[in-house]
């Protein structure tokens, strides 16, 4: 059989793309302002980091030159040279301190006396050290000036990029700002910080995105294949094949699914009773009892066929009433039907005849068993409005001929139920 396939509107989004553009967008949304928004922190708090250990490395050479000599710094000019002391010690040829710090902590050390770099740590490809240099203005003006400590990410010292840190160098009586102290680090340096921590922060974010991500995909996809079940269900229904199976994996199901799943195979048992049934007896059809008689032949599948008719019947409707007509056909389609179970089908072939297929049955066997049913029928009475009605029957059987069609079989069987009716009725013709 064809199977009807449900066509896809042109440019329509599969339900499962569908699925993943309404989960995995808003997840890469939020997965990119994460990243934005991590690694702007990170950055502030390293820069954050590196101000306070510059800060903290001033404080210290500080300390240290306070421990170590008396009185205020002070500089004099000799020979044009600039000579920088604190109180009496003479401190500009004199790098054992500022050195030893500036390696122990891997930052650069300049001391101004207000406008003049007078010691550092920075030296020039040669090995000079940038001293006697002025200092950068702005810096100047906010630091000695305005004695405020400053925090700059871009400072230029012989053309390197520095993060830098400047502090107020105050005389001991706290008027006077007589210089500052800047500790500085090579923005590369922290650049490369900075780098290593935001990559490490957005490779794991982009390890989880790609984990949720999976899981996504796997539970979407595992969703779509059992619509995809349940469509194949429903497209071979639509072709007519109402014996089709539904996976059970769907049935066992206990979410919505599931139960849309079981709600198609209730779907399909109402259409299978619809086509294949008799709506007033319960037992097949003419429809689908020729339907089930053609498959047998063309099995090859030997069989008998008997056709009965009610005798009288029309009397059941014109004394008692239609309804009374009804409860007969019913008792009758019930009889035959429990009778024949294991040995063939009954089927209602037309008003008050009914068609028995007996399968690997001689035309003699289903002789004897149709009397045997004919028996049954006249046994059973039919109540109605508390009445009790007995009902006999006339039959004509037939073994199937395979040199005849189905429906040249039937007539056989016909022409003996008519010759059991004009012969006295209530009795079988057959073989
Ligand atoms: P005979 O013994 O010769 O078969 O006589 P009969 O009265 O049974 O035969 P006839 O064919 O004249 O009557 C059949 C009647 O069955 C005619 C029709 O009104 C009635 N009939 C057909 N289908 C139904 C049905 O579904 N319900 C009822 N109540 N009557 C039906
Ligand atoms: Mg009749
Ligand atoms: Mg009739």
């Amino acid at each position: 059989m064809k199977l009807v396939h449900i066509k896809q509107i042109k440019g329509s989004r599969s339900l499962y793309g569908t699925f993943l553009y309404m989960t995995l967008l808003p997840l890469f949304i939020f997965g990119i302002v994460l990243m934005i928004y991590s690694s702007y922190t990170q950055t502030q708090n390293i820069r954050s980091e590196v101000s306070d250990n510059l800060r903290n490395v001033g404080i210290a050479v500080l300390s240290a030159y306070d421990a170590g000599y008396e009185g205020d710094y002070n500089v004099i000019i000799v020979d044009g040279n600039v000579e920088f002391y604190k109180g009496d010690t003479y401190l500009s040829n004199d790098y054992t301190l500022l050195d030893s710090i500036s390696e122990a902590t891997d930052v650069d050390i300049s001391m101004f006396f207000y406008d003049t770099r007078v010691l550092t740590t920075i030296t020039n490809g040669e090995g000079e050290r940038f001293v006697n240099k002025g200092a950068n203005a702005t810096i100047l003006k906010t630091v000695v000036d305005g004695r405020t400590p400053s925090f700059y990410n871009n400072v230029l010292i012989d053309d390197d990029r520095y993060f830098a840190y400047y502090m107020p160098i105050m005389s001991k009586d706290g008027l006077t700002c007589l210089g500052m102290i800047g500790t500085a680090t090579p923005a590369a340096g922290v650049s490369r910080m900075v780098r290593a921590s935001v990559i490490k922060t957005i490779l794991i974010m982009l390890l989880a995105m790609l984990i949720t991500a999976w899981f996504i995909m796997h539970f979407t996809s595992g969703i779509i294949a059992i619509i995809k079940k349940i469509m194949k269900f429903l497209s071979e229904i639509a072709d007519g094949n109402l014996s089709t199976e539904l996976d059970p994996v769907v049935i066992s199901r206990q979410d919505e699914l599931g139960e849309m799943g079981r709600l198609t195979n209730v779907l399909r048992g109402s259409l299978r009773k619809l086509i294949e049934r008799d709506a007033l007896t319960g037992i097949y059809n003419r429809r689908y009892g020729g339907n089930k008689l053609a498959d047998l032949i063309n099995k090859g599948i030997p069989y008998s066929v008997a056709i009965g008719d009610i005798d009288f019947f029309k009397k059941f409707n014109d004394k008692f009433g239609h309804d009374c007509g009804d409860a007969v056909l019913i008792e009758v389609a019930r009889t035959l039907n429990e009778h024949m179970r294991g040995s063939g089908f009954a089927a209602r072939w037309g008003g008050e005849e009914f068609l028995l297929v007996f399968e690997n049955v001689s035309g003699m066997s289903a002789t004897v068993a149709t009397e045997k049913i004919l028996d049954a029928v006249r046994e059973r009475m039919v109540e109605h409005n508390g009445q009790f009605h007995s009902v006999t029957m006339s039959f004509g059987v037939t073994s199937g001929n395979p040199t005849l069609s189905m429906d040249e079989n039937i007539n056989n069987a016909d022409a003996r139920l008519y010759e059991a009716k004009e012969t006295g009725r209530n009795q079988v013709i057959g073989e």
